[in-house]
């Protein structure tokens, strides 16, 4: 039945913190001549975007993170306009012009679907996997036609749109992609039952910013709980911030959590916006959160100043930080483009990748826990989290 899968997966590692109560694989996902290993951080089309708006303003640079994501965001309406209209040419061009803005990798498109009350049509499908298809996607994250459909209803549908796929000779993998608001018992029976149909890949929707912690912390313990061999779980719309404490770095939290390699929440295009406050320094320093990788935490400009004065902490050969005297001259020289949220998100995609590759590394060695000692506000959530689960 696998016969025609485009990417392939496999365990290389799982590491058990029994003290602490969590467990994390490292996996290896190949698709044509790209190899990816687990835990990864995937750049999103805003972050490819930066490639553009940054020109003018950096030495020319590419990411060096192995997986892209192209999440257009689709409503009822588009959905429509795509199925009658003539959008679908300019649908599947958005995809491939994100693919196309950064060097070959693994690409996938999981397109945003937040209207999860609403049912998909067969053709829906179709159409969605196509897009994907002429857009040479590697992966399509296919949302589920209905979140309360049976899992035996999910699992047969999904693979119907995977027989059309292989009669059109698609060269992807169809991996279905399940919306963070699904039950937490329906969520593990859907899972386990496209597992079994031989769907080794899933996306999962974090639901970005509309979506709080605490509601989805039941669907991340769910998912923490699964144990499936080769099974990789594609995370998208991930905030950065965990919300309980504003600090710890939420992409790194859930790789702990049962999600393999994430992406964070795709954003309005950004439009420099230096008018809100008539101090644009105090803006900066108060308002700009910058990603410590060794803590694996965000903090305000002005408590990096306050922990580590004008240094900057950048582990990464990071086109934003280098070649910069120290931390303020960075966000100087962007503030005066109007373009300082931009240079942080730069250094946040490619640091916290750094960061993905240490965890990848304490899992292989199996040191991960001592690792995790120095990774602070990683570790402050993943303490707290495991004394709360006790508690219950
Ligand atoms: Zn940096």
């Amino acid at each position: 039945m696998n016969q025609m899968e485009h990417a392939k997966v496999k365990t290389l590692e799982v590491y058990e913190d029994k003290k602490l109560g969590y467990k994390a694989p490292s996996l290896q996902i190949s698709v044509r001549s790209h190899v990816a290993t687990t835990p990864d951080r995937i750049i999103n089309q805003t972050e490819i975007g930066y490639l553009y708006s940054t020109k003018d303003h950096l030495p020319k640079f590419d990411y060096t993170h192995k997986q892209a994501v192209a999440c257009q965001k689709l409503t009822p309406k588009k959905l429509r306009d795509i199925q009658d209209g003539n959008e679908f040419v300019d649908f599947k061009k958005s995809i491939r012009r994100v693919f196309n803005q950064t060097s070959d990798r693994i690409k996938i498109f999981a397109p945003k679907w937040r209207f999860y009350k609403k049912t998909l049509s067969p053709q829906q499908d179709l159409l969605i996997v196509g897009a994907g298809a002429f857009a040479s996607a590697d992966i399509v994250g296919l949302p589920i036609h209905k979140i309360n459909a049976t899992s035996d209803a999910i699992a047969s549908r999904m693979g119907r749109i995977r027989e059309n796929a292989e009669r059109n000779s698609y060269n992807l993998t169809i991996a279905p992609s399940f919306n963070i608001r699904t039950t937490p018992r329906q969520l593990t029976k859907n899972i386990e039952a496209v597992y079994d149909a031989g769907f080794k890949i899933i996306t999962i929707d974090n639901g970005g910013y509309q979506r709080g912690w605490f509601e989805n912390y039941p669907r991340y313990l769910a998912l923490s709980n699964l144990d499936l061999e080769g099974f990789y779980i594609i995370g998208t719309g991930v905030p950065r911030k965990w919300q309980e404490n504003n600090i710890t770095s939420q992409a790194h939290l859930l790789t702990l959590m049962g999600q393999h390699s994430l992406a964070i929440e795709v954003v309005e295009s950004f439009q420099p916006n230096d008018e809100k406050r008539a101090n644009v320094l105090e803006r900066l320093l108060d308002e700009i959160f910058r990603l410590n990788a060794n803590d694996l935490g965000y903090y305000p400009l002005k408590e990096h100043i306050r922990q580590n004065g004008n240094k900057i902490i950048c582990n990464s050969d990071c086109p934003a930080c280098r070649s910069n005297e120290g931390l303020l001259d960075i966000y100087r020289k962007s503030n005066k483009a109007g373009l300082n949220s931009v240079f942080n998100n730069v250094h946040d995609a490619f640091d916290s990748l750094w960061g993905m590759k240490d965890l990848k590394e304490g899992i292989i060695a199996g040191d991960l826990a001592e690792r995790l000692k120095n990774r602070k506000a990683l570790q402050k959530a993943v303490s707290s989290i495991n004394s709360q689960t006790k508690l219950k």
